[in-house]
């Protein structure tokens, strides 16, 4: 009997990994096209000030929208754009849709907000990864210091290239953030040498805080990003007693589903406009 079951366990699992090789493959090819077929968009989710409660910036999240094989996660797709080197178009797209998309928001006379977009490890990597930011900031007329690039850990297997990148980023004067920050390999030495302006505490920290918990390790990082005089954000805030705890040990800004999800572009004016009718931005 045990025969057997073994021998199904074992056509069930190499169809499963069949199924998923054939996935991998159809979301390959149908990426190559999603650009120029207009099945990319940009989502938006605020950050903001928590102490205030006033939006201070918004995120840019890519979203693939297949018309039959629906929505697919960024988590499921970006990878795949990495491993066949189409993340650069990718990224540089998402890059200057958001960047054109901001400064509309701008010249429709809301104030301007710091926006964020996340850069995979191989697009920062990339030789002309620098004159791609500075000409899509001069094309787009946004100021580079409302421009913030999310950038993770994952670079730091490539210490002495990134800080060169990140020097020439400052020089452009576009702001740069650690994302995920504490989920990584980075030693406290080499995040010493890196010239950025945030960190971004990953979510599965902030889960920690969940239902008024306290964590000796979430006030450490906080406070080590403090003392290196970096801003520090909370990423997957969901509930108001972690927004609390954050802000008791001294974490400026946060981001997550307690104050919205992210949103399409016209649902991102919606929200504007609401914030911009109660007065000061305040959630
Ligand atoms: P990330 O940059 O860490 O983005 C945060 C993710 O957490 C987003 O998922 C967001 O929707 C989700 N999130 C935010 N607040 C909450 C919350 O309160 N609760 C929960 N459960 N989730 C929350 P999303 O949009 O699916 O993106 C996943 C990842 O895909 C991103 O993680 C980022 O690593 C990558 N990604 C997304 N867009 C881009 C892009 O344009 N370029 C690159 N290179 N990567 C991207
Ligand atoms: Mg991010
Ligand atoms: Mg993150
Ligand atoms: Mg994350």
């Amino acid at each position: 009997h045990s025969k057997t079951s073994g021998k199904n366990d074992f056509i069930i699992y190499s169809e499963r990994l069949e199924s998923d090789v054939l996935r991998k493959m159809e979301l390959e090819v149908q990426l190559q096209k999603a650009i120029e077929l207009n099945q990319l968009s940009v989502h938006y989710q605020p950050k903001v000030h928590l102490q205030t409660k006033t939006i201070v910036g918004m995120e840019a999240l890519v979203r693939w929208e297949h018309p039959h094989l629906g929505m697919i996660s960024p988590v499921e797709f970006i990878p795949i754009a990495e491993e066949t080197g189409l993340i650069n178009e990718i990224g540089e797209w998402v890059l200057r849709t958001a960047c054109v998309q901001s400064k509309q928001w701008q010249a429709s006379g809301y104030p301007p907000l710091l926006l964020s977009v996340n850069v995979s490890a191989l697009q920062f990597q990339n030789r002309h990864f620098c004159e791609v930011v500075s000409s899509i900031l001069s094309e787009t007329h946004l100021q580079p210091n409302h421009l913030e690039l999310e950038i993770t850990e994952s670079i730091v297997q490539n210490i002495t290239e990134s800080v060169s990148i990140l020097k020439k980023l400052k020089k452009i004067g576009v702001k740069c953030s650690i994302d995920d920050f504490g989920t990584g390999y980075s030693s406290l030495s080499v995040l010493e040498q890196l010239p950025i302006d945030t960190i971004k505490i990953d979510k599965s920290f902030i889960d920690r805080l969940s239902r008024g918990s306290r964590s000796p390790m979430v006030k450490t990082i906080i406070e080590l990003g403090l003392n290196l005089q970096l801003n520090v954000v909370a990423e997957g805030i969901e509930s108001s007693s972690q927004s609390t705890i954050l802000k008791e040990y001294g974490c400026s800004i946060g981001q997550g589903y307690l104050f919205s999800k992210p949103i399409n572009a016209q649902h991102f004016t919606e929200l504007l406009d609401a914030l911009y009718q109660k007065n000061e931005f305040v959630f």
